[in-house]
C-alpha cells in the first residue's frame, strides 16, 4: 500500500462530491477496502452511491445482538434489492455468551459494551484492509466537527469520509430525489438508530443523535474514537 500525503489528498478531496470520493478510494485501495453501514435512514445516501460506484465493495453491518428487528429487516431488504454485499460483524463470544457473562451491561457500562460489540469486531475484521469507509458528516457531533475526508488510524486502516461535507439537508435531498426507501421506525421519532436499549425517539427540536444514549454523556459508539475503554 502506497503512503499517502494526507495534507495533499484531503486539501485535494474537500471540495470532491461524495462519488467521486467513493470511486477515488476504490481505485486506490481494492480489494483491501470496505464500508461500515448501521442501515438506518441516513445511511441510504451512503449506501446508494455504493452500488452504483463501487458495487464490489463490501459493506460491514456490526451486529451487536441489540439491533431492533425492524434494522435487521431493513438491511435485509436492502441486501436483496440493492444487491449489497453485507458482511454481519459480531462479538467473537457470540450472543448468547455475551448475554449469560455481561447480561445488561449496557447499563451499566456502555462503553465496554461498545467496545465488546462494535470495536473490536471491526477491528479484528479491519486487520485484511488498508482502508474502511464511514458515512459520519460533520454536522452530526461536535466530536466530528474536526474530522477530515482521509486520516490514519493508529491500527494503520486509512479511515475514509466521502459524507463529511453534507448536511442533514443533504442527506434528505438525496433521499427525496432518488426516492430511496426509509428505515420503518422513522415515522416513530427515530431520526438516528442504534442499539434498541439505547435509542430513544426526538421531539420536535431535539438534534437528530439526541436519541442515542439518552441521559448520559456518551455520545459516540467508539469507532470514531480510537480509544478503548476501562473494564469495571
Ligand atoms: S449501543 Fe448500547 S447495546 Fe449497542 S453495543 Fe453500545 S452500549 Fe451495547
Amino acid at each position: 500500500m502506497a503512503e499517502l500525503d494526507l495534507a495533499e489528498v484531503n486539501q485535494r478531496l474537500e471540495s470532491a462530491e461524495p462519488p467521486q470520493i467513493l470511486e477515488w478510494a476504490w481505485q486506490q485501495f481494492a480489494p483491501r477496502i470496505a464500508a461500515t453501514s448501521s442501515f438506518q435512514s441516513q445511511s441510504l445516501p451512503l449506501l446508494h452511491m455504493i452500488t452504483r460506484v463501487t458495487p464490489e465493495m463490501p459493506v460491514f453491518f456490526l451486529d451487536t445482538g441489540f439491533h431492533f428487528q425492524e434494522t435487521l429487516e431493513f438491511r435485509d431488504r436492502l441486501m436483496a434489492e440493492w444487491g449489497l454485499r453485507v458482511q454481519n460483524l459480531s462479538a467473537e463470544m457470540g450472543h448468547v455468551a455475551f448475554g449469560r457473562q455481561y447480561g445488561q451491561l449496557h447499563n451499566t457500562n456502555p462503553d465496554l459494551c461498545c467496545f465488546i460489540n462494535k470495536v473490536e469486531p471491526l477491528r479484528l475484521a479491519k486487520a485484511g484492509l488498508d482502508a474502511w469507509i464511514t458515512g459520519i458528516r460533520r454536522d452530526q457531533t461536535d466530536t466530528r466537527r474536526d474530522a477530515t475526508i482521509v486520516s490514519l488510524e493508529r491500527d494503520g486502516a486509512y479511515k475514509i469520509c466521502p459524507m463529511l461535507n453534507w448536511t442533514k439537508q443533504d442527506v434528505w435531498r438525496y433521499i427525496n430525489r432518488h426516492e430511496l426507501p426509509v428505515h420503518p421506525l422513522l415515522s416513530q421519532g427515530y431520526m438516528s438508530i442504534g442499539c434498541a436499549p439505547c435509542t430513544r425517539p426526538i421531539v420536535d427540536g431535539e438534534d437528530e443523535r439526541s436519541g442515542r444514549w439518552a441521559g448520559t454523556n456518551k455520545t459516540e459508539c467508539g469507532l470514531h474514537l480510537d480509544s478503548t475503554p476501562k473494564k469495571g
